[in-house]
């Protein structure tokens, strides 16, 4: 298929007008040219942290369901789809994964476990009962598709954790933790370079003691964010993009079953999640995940930091990539997944 005069936004240049052929996903031809253009055309969406959507629970997914929460999300421009399961018994992750092993889509790119790993005291909605110290019996089997395990420095057991993952190429980030700066600042000296949803379920800065959010912006963390209008507040996420900027931003949905649903009451792994007015809680009060979608998010990102494009794909999807070790290239003989979009940020095609 031909695009002709489209603003083509690379990430690692900038963005121009050109025709380009794309064969079979890979792209056969790119033609610069000063034309007008009417859509752009953007790297394909990547959300690494994702509980589930319209209907469809990550901890009860089957093969199927994954390939059909794949299929969805084409609608939100996601060509590289994370599913994450959130604080279980050994079992139920076990389940999720050989589920996930067996379904085949190709935006289908690995799983992230969030949690069991991690700090009590900061559960959000996390399932308490379930949350645990590290050591390597716990850990479940089969692990070839997992890319991203969120959990607490600060727990016992959490350096084998480390080296373990380490030995398998699974990325650590930080999250539902209480570390402070000098644990940021020693484990960043030893390679963890992510944060999960930054500040959500995370130390606070405090005049004394700048947590996780010091952390990000003084050391070289990239940040997850949920830009739902409820996580963050968009003078947050303002202050995010002034100080941390633009190359270490992951935008991410953390969107649970309900999203796409409207309200109710859901299930969040033996938790009861009530969705009011598009916000999820748990009956105590706590923000239970979103029920956010990536084409939102990416249109609240863009109006609230008034971002260039070139940024837009920062944080939509290169750094994404980037963060877990892969580069997007796009050059003739590439293969890339692409999203075109309105100038309104509206999806038109998604292109896998
Ligand atoms: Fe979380």
């Amino acid at each position: 298929m031909i695009f002709e005069n489209v603003l083509l936004v690379n990430p690692t240049e900038k963005e121009f007008v050109c025709d380009i052929e794309i064969e079979n996903g890979t792209i056969i031809n790119i033609k610069k040219k000063d034309a007008s253009w009417k859509y752009i055309l953007f790297p394909g969406f990547v959300d690494t942290h994702t509980h589930g959507y319209m209907g469809i629970d990550c901890m009860s997914a089957s093969s199927k369901d994954f390939e059909n929460w794949a299929s969805l999300l084409e609608k939100e421009g996601v060509t590289y789809l994370f599913p994450t399961t959130v604080s279980a018994s050994k079992t139920s992750i076990e389940k999720v994964l050989e589920e996930f092993n067996k379904a085949k889509h190709p935006s289908l790119s690995g799983i992230h476990l969030e949690g069991p790993f991690v700090n009590k005291e900061k559960a959000g909605a996390q399932n308490k009962e379930f949350i645990t110290s590290f050591s390597q019996e716990k850990l479940p089997k089969n692990l070839d598709n997992v890319k991203i395990i969120t959990a607490a420095p600060e727990i016992e057991g959490f350096e084998k954790l480390y080296s373990i993952s380490s030995s398998k190429k699974i990325k650590i980030s930080i999250g539902h933790s209480d570390a402070k700066f000098s644990d940021y600042s020693f484990w960043y000296r030893k390679g963890i370079n992510r944060i999960t949803h930054l500040p959500n379920a995370l130390r606070p800065l405090h005049h004394r003691e700048v947590g996780a959010v010091g952390a990000a912006v003084l050391l070289g963390f990239y940040v997850e964010l949920i830009v739902d209008g409820i996580h963050l507040s968009p003078e947050f996420v303002k202050f995010v993009y002034k100080t941390i900027g633009p190359s270490r931003i992951i935008l991410i949905t953390d969107s649970i079953s309900a999203t796409g649903l409207g309200d109710g009451k859901y299930d969040l792994y033996g938790l009861e999640v009530y969705v009011k007015n598009n916000v999820a809680r748990l009956s105590n009060g706590n923000l239970a995940g979103s029920t956010l979608t990536f084409s939102n998010a990416v249109k609240n990102f863009a109006k609230i930091t008034g971002c260039s494009l070139h940024e837009l794909s920062l944080v939509t999807s290169y750094n994404a990539l980037k963060n877990l070790g892969n580069e997007i290239k796009i050059q003739p003989g590439e293969r890339t997944k692409f999203v075109l979009v309105d100038q309104d940020l509206n999806i038109i095609k998604t292109i896998i």
